[in-house]
């Protein structure tokens, strides 16, 4: 069987990780996280001199791509968190358009009105949104997901209905209504507790 690359075998011929190569496998998370295309990441590999999985001298766009979503990754080569976030990343890129860089029309359903409203409360960062492979969304702090506990220690990850269910109640709403969200809601800071500090605008929208 052929081992996913940065896996290797060790001498007892147990699966072992690939020190070199998992390293390789870590920068191209970090380079598609920082934004970088996987044309660029391909280029850069390239001009890196490092040999694609199979010893090819140039790496293409679907290995990159399958080397993102391979979740043998997961907790040994990379974080739970990397690698949700790049795949929810993946998902946003999808719903790009290339050429014109706006969002395709009809798939921007993904997007969600409480981004970009959810703070929080100990590193003042945004919350991100991650659909979890079980299909179940949660909400972390994007600087703990990004750059580990060690600069935001106690941010909660937080299910998106139970982020629902407190801006209805705040709200006084029977469901959760975008429209109303979107017109009222300033911001929502997130306590390392749990609980949510939701603070109103002062004025409606028009
Ligand atoms: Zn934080």
């Amino acid at each position: 069987m052929r081992l996913p690359y940065g896996f290797c075998y060790n001498s007892d011929g147990h699966i072992a990780i690939d020190n070199e190569k998992s390293d390789i496998v870590r920068m191209i998370y970090r380079q598609y996280l920082s934004g970088m295309s996987l044309g660029r990441i391909a280029d850069f590999l390239y001009q890196q001199g490092i040999p694609s999985p199979t010893g090819k001298t140039s790496w293409t766009q679907p290995v990159i791509s399958d080397l993102l979503s391979n979740k043998k990754y997961i907790g040994s080569i990379v974080s739970f968190d990397e690698y949700f976030i790049v795949q929810g990343e993946k998902g946003n890129r999808s719903n790009i358009d290339e050429n014109t860089k706006h969002r395709k029309a009809t798939r921007y359903s993904s997007q969600s009105v409480l981004s970009g409203l959810l703070i929080c409360a100990e590193c003042e960062h945004n919350y991100r949104r991650i659909t979890r492979p079980s299909g179940e969304v949660v909400w972390r702090c994007a600087n703990r997901v990004e750059h580990g506990k060690k600069f935001c220690k106690h941010s909660p990850s937080i299910l998106e209905e139970t982020i629902k269910g407190i801006v209805c109640e705040r709200l006084g709403l029977e469901t959760f209504d975008e429209q109303a969200v979107k017109e009222s809601v300033g911001y929502i800071a997130v306590q390392q507790n749990g609980t949510m500090h939701i603070e109103l605008r002062q004025y409606r929208l028009s």
